[in-house]
């Protein structure tokens, strides 16, 4: 039901930036190579997300919309090998339930327009549209409006937007991003697959000078990525993240092991940039903790934060630091 679809939408669409998350990740679920996200004022007028992947077939497209209605599961013991980002089925009709959705998809033929509003499919028709799906979404919360007083200043929303599309661009370099604000360009990726460049175009080319790539693994753990050195430091956490299996977490004992990797080289109060990304067996990892999916569960988390704080104390090391 529609109640049902907004109960879900307090928790998965928290603000626009929730929006952007669960749409990017559904065209990276649908094997894009190129993903363009359009915004206008901080997403609360519009945000539109075109990609080139797979598209949904006319058939399927009404039933996207519906709730637990995922095609990335289908069994039961799925759930405990997850390797897309999506699998709950709950993020298109709990935007779709506090927002104007229009999906314009095709898996190559005729596509097909859909044009759902608070929750309630309003036309269904073909359309001419190019191999993927694009899904603007309008009046985000106009029918919630509890929900956007609690929102923040438009500023604060933007760089909530700006911050997950850039992680995600992290996690994904051979994926060509972009993403515009009222007409100006943020973020643009290459998708060319080369990290340290990604992290240029997000961090800045000086930036990206200043680190360094690291690797190192255990027989459960695999990690790689770029850690700055210790003259390149931000007053706060948030200029590290963290990927697990692609998927871009919060965790703080693994961050934490991280700093840790640093020993004595960090000032007080000071953190690297950094961008991990862990690679292991899904059956070791929890995700289906939170509905976002970002807390996970990580059996041998000591093995794993171990290993994360003597490959970067052992990259830093070999600089002579
Ligand atoms: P989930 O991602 O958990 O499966 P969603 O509600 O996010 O659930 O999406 C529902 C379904 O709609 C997906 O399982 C997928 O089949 C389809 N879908 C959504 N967005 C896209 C997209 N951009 N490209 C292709 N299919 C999509
Ligand atoms: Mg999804």
């Amino acid at each position: 039901s529609v109640l049902a679809d907004q109960i879900a939408a307090g928790e998965v669409v928290e603000r626009p930036a929730s929006v952007v998350k669960e749409l990017v990740e559904n065209a990276i679920d649908a094997h894009s190579t190129q993903i363009d996200i359009t915004v206008e004022e901080a997403g609360l007028k519009r945000i539109s997300v075109v990609d080139d992947g797979d598209g949904i077939a006319d058939d399927d497209t009404e039933m996207a919309f519906k709730r637990h209605a995922t095609s990335k599961i289908t069994d039961r013991r799925d759930l405990f090998k997850i390797k897309s980002l999506g699998f709950r089925g709950e993020a298109l009709p709990s935007i779709a339930s506090v927002a104007d959705v229009t999906l314009t998809t095709s898996t190559g033929g005729v596509g097909t327009m859909i044009h759902n509003v608070g929750g309630h499919i309003v036309a269904h028709e073909p359309a001419a549209a190019r191999k993927g799906t694009d899904i603007t979404v309008t009046d985000l919360f106009g029918n919630v409006p509890a929900r956007l007083k609690y929102l923040k200043s438009p500023t604060t929303e933007l760089s909530k937007i700006t911050d997950i599309v850039n992680r995600i661009a992290l996690s994904y370099p051979n994926i060509a991003f972009s993403l515009v604000h009222n007409g100006r360009e943020l973020t643009r990726t290459s998708g060319r697959g080369d990290l340290q460049q990604v992290i240029a175009g997000i961090y800045g080319v000086q930036s990206a000078r200043k680190m360094v790539a690291i690797a190192g693994e255990n027989p459960d753990f695999k990690v790689t990525g770029y850690v700055s050195l210790p003259e390149l430091t931000r007053a706060s956490r948030q200029y590290i993240s963290i990927l697990l299996n692609g998927r871009y977490i919060h965790n703080y004992q693994l961050s934490k092991a991280l700093v840790a990797g640093y020993g004595s080289k960090l000032m007080v109060g000071r953190y690297p940039l950094a961008v991990l990304a862990i690679t292991m067996d899904p059956l070791l990892v929890d995700v289906n903790v939170h509905p976002t999916k970002q807390e996970v569960r990580i059996s041998q988390e000591p093995e794993l934060t171990q290993l994360i704080q003597k490959t970067v104390f052992d990259r830093l090391a070999q600089e002579n630091l």
